[in-house]
Formats: structure tokens, C-alpha cells, sequence
């Protein structure tokens, strides 16, 4: 048996390429399940994976894809059987191991998810690793005790993945969520997903830049990191929370200790890549609960595995909007 993949490989150059071809099934790598793959996701990482930056990849050829949704082929687990829809996020799959830009993958039973009641493998997709994330930075605040009656809570790199499904899910939660983002025209979509107002990346970062600034927000969900991070910590209300997610600006991160002991400011770390199983289930089945499918509809877009190369190079340059999902059949 055999399936078609996008294959990354580095020449002796360093050249980072991805090409599609066929491979045999026993180039799979271990592991106890082999999922049929029906889609796959395209992430600020896929980005990195497939040209080679960050040093995410480090064995080749390579097949890239750090989530992925389908059907069981076989499996030599008890948890799962062939027919039942799974999907798969973190656990470095797609760094280390290889991922979901293939019609197959196989993988170790523990890094599996069962599919959320009501979600389609589509669907699953759309959500993703950056729906995922979000909605564990959003339980994160909930559990610090942010509530909608605390203020407004800041989205940055609003218009990327995980900042507008954040965008979304707190503003179905309630929220009164500030959007911040480098493409501010593009602010109306923002808007009809939940955003109250839109804030401009190049406005905020102008304002003259002083040690506490006027307190504005309650809470945020930072994906940017560096200048907009150092930022938005002075501008924090007492007691605020600040969940850190990514660094599509930058990994740096200057500040001072005063938002901490003057205004009691907390930072917390997002990661979704080492999750705990229960904690993966009970975000996605909140995320079934109440993330609108139907309104996120206009930020999604397909794609097809011969065209991931050029979508990588949108993704790191910030130009892509909301969800690219990757059909690989
Ligand atoms: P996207 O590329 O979809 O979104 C990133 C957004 O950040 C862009 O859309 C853009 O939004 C903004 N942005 C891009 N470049 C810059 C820049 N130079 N300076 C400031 N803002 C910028 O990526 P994802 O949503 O997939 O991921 C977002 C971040 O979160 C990444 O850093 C990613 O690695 C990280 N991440 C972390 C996870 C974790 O477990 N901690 C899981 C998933 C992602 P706009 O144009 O609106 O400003």
C-alpha cells in the first residue's frame, strides 16, 4: 500500500523543500494507530517546519503537519478501532514525528483524541491546534477569575488563527474583547465574530512608552509576543491576567517589575503541546459547546498538499487570515 505525502527534505546546501510524492506505508513511523488522514491544519509552526526555520525539524525527509483529523485504519490499541474518528494535535507530531501533510499517518495511541460529540473531522480542523490553545489560555483566565464584568480583555495577533477563535470564544462567553491587529482593514470580520473594537498594531506600539501606563484591560490573550507583550503589561488594570501564547513578533520580551508589584499583574504560560489527555477533552468539548462554527465560516480557506509550500511562506509573513485547513486527498 502506498500514499501520497508532502515530503520536506534539506539538501546538502541546507535548502529546505517540500514536494509531493508517493510512499510506501512501511516508511511510516511507529507507532499503534494509522489514521486515513482527511484534513490537516496549516499553523504560524507548519510555517516554520516547512522552510526549515527554528530548528523545529531536525531529521529528514521530513512530513510536516502539526494537527490533523480522520478516520482509523487499524490500530494495535484497545482504545481505538478501525472506523472511529480521531483527531491529533501536539505531542511534536509534525516536528518530530512525522504529522498530517500525507493521506496517512500513524501515531501513538496516548497523542490521539477521540472527536468531539457534534464536530465533524472538518470541523476539528477548523478548531485545531489554534482553537485548542485558545480555548485553554480562555479557561486559564476564567480560572484566575477574570469575568465579563472585569473589563475588557485584549486579543493580540487577532486576525491570525488562534487570536480570532479566541476572539470568538470570548466574545460567545460574554467578553467585551479588543482586537489588536497589524491589519486593522480587515477589522470588520473581527468584528462580526465578536470584537467590540479594533485596535491598531502600529497605533498602539506608538504610544509614548513610559514604565505603568493607564490601566485598560482586564485580561489578554497574547500570540505576538516581544514590543506588543512588553506593551500591553504596562497598560494592565490591578489584578490583571495576561495569558502568553505566541511569538509571531518577536520571542524577546522587555519589561519592568512595576505592573507586577504596583498593579499585581499575573503572566501566565499557554502551552498546548504536552497537554494532559483529560485536559485536551475537556477543552474540546467546551470548544463544541460554544464555538460558532457558522460565523467563523468566512475566515476559513482549503487548500491542497501541492500548495502548503507557498501557504508556509504566507503564514510566516503574517498574511494569512484565520484558518487554512489542508485537504490531503
Ligand atoms: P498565525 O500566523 O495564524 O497568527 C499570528 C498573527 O500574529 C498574525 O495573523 C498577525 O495578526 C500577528 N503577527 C504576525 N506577524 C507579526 C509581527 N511581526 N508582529 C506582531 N504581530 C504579528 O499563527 P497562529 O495563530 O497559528 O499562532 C500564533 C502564535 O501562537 C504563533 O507564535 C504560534 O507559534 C503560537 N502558538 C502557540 C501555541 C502554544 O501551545 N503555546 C499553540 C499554537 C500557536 P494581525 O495581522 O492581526 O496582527
Amino acid at each position: 500500500m502506498s500514499f501520497r505525502a508532502l515530503v520536506t527534505d534539506r539538501d546538502e546546501a541546507g535548502t529546505v523543500a517540500s514536494s509531493v510524492e508517493q510512499i510506501e506505508d512501511d516508511r511510516l513511523p511507529e507507532g499503534e494507530v494509522t489514521v486515513d488522514v482527511e484534513w490537516a491544519g496549516l499553523n504560524y509552526k507548519d510555517g516554520l517546519c516547512l522552510t526549515g526555520k527554528g530548528g523545529l525539524v531536525r531529521t529528514y525527509p521530513h512530513v510536516a503537519g502539526i494537527d490533523f483529523a480522520g478516520t482509523v485504519q487499524e490500530s494495535s490499541d484497545g482504545r481505538y478501532a478501525a472506523g472511529d474518528a480521531v483527531v491529533l494535535t501536539g505531542w511534536r507530531v509534525g516536528e518530530t514525528h512525522w504529522g498530517g501533510y500525507a493521506e496517512r499517518a500513524r501515531v501513538k495511541a496516548d497523542w490521539l483524541v477521540p472527536l468531539p460529540q457534534g464536530l465533524t473531522t472538518r470541523d476539528a480542523m477548523v478548531v485545531g491546534t489554534a482553537g485548542l490553545t485558545a480555548m485553554l489560555a480562555v479557561q486559564r483566565l476564567e480560572g484566575a477569575g477574570v469575568t465579563p464584568d472585569k473589563g475588557d480583555v485584549l486579543v493580540t495577533g487577532a486576525s491570525g488563527g488562534v487570536g480570532s477563535i479566541a476572539v470568538s470564544l470570548l466574545g460567545r462567553l460574554g467578553y467585551r474583547v479588543v482586537a489588536l491587529s497589524g491589519r486593522p482593514e480587515h477589522g470588520e470580520a473581527l468584528r462580526r465574530l465578536g470584537a467590540s473594537e479594533i485596535l491598531s498594531r502600529d497605533d498602539f506600539l506608538a504610544q509614548p512608552d513610559k514604565p505603568l501606563e493607564s490601566a485598560r484591560w482586564a485580561a489578554a490573550i497574547d500570540n505576538v509576543g516581544g514590543a506588543v507583550l512588553g506593551k500591553l503589561l504596562k497598560q494592565m488594570q490591578y489584578g490583571g491576567v495576561v495569558a502568553a501564547i505566541g511569538n509571531a513578533g518577536g520571542i524577546g520580551l522587555e519589561t519592568n517589575v512595576l505592573p507586577f508589584i504596583l498593579r499585581a499583574v499575573t503572566l501566565v504560560g499557554i502551552d498546548s503541546v504536552m497537554q494532559p489527555y483529560e485536559a485536551r477533552i475537556a477543552a474540546w468539548q467546551r470548544i463544541a459547546e460554544i464555538f460558532d462554527l457558522d460565523a467563523y465560516g468566512a475566515l476559513v480557506e482549503e487548500i491542497g498538499l501541492g500548495e502548503l509550500p507557498a501557504a508556509a511562506e504566507r503564514i510566516l509573513a503574517g498574511q494569512v487570515r484565520g484558518r487554512v485547513l489542508v485537504r490531503p486527498r
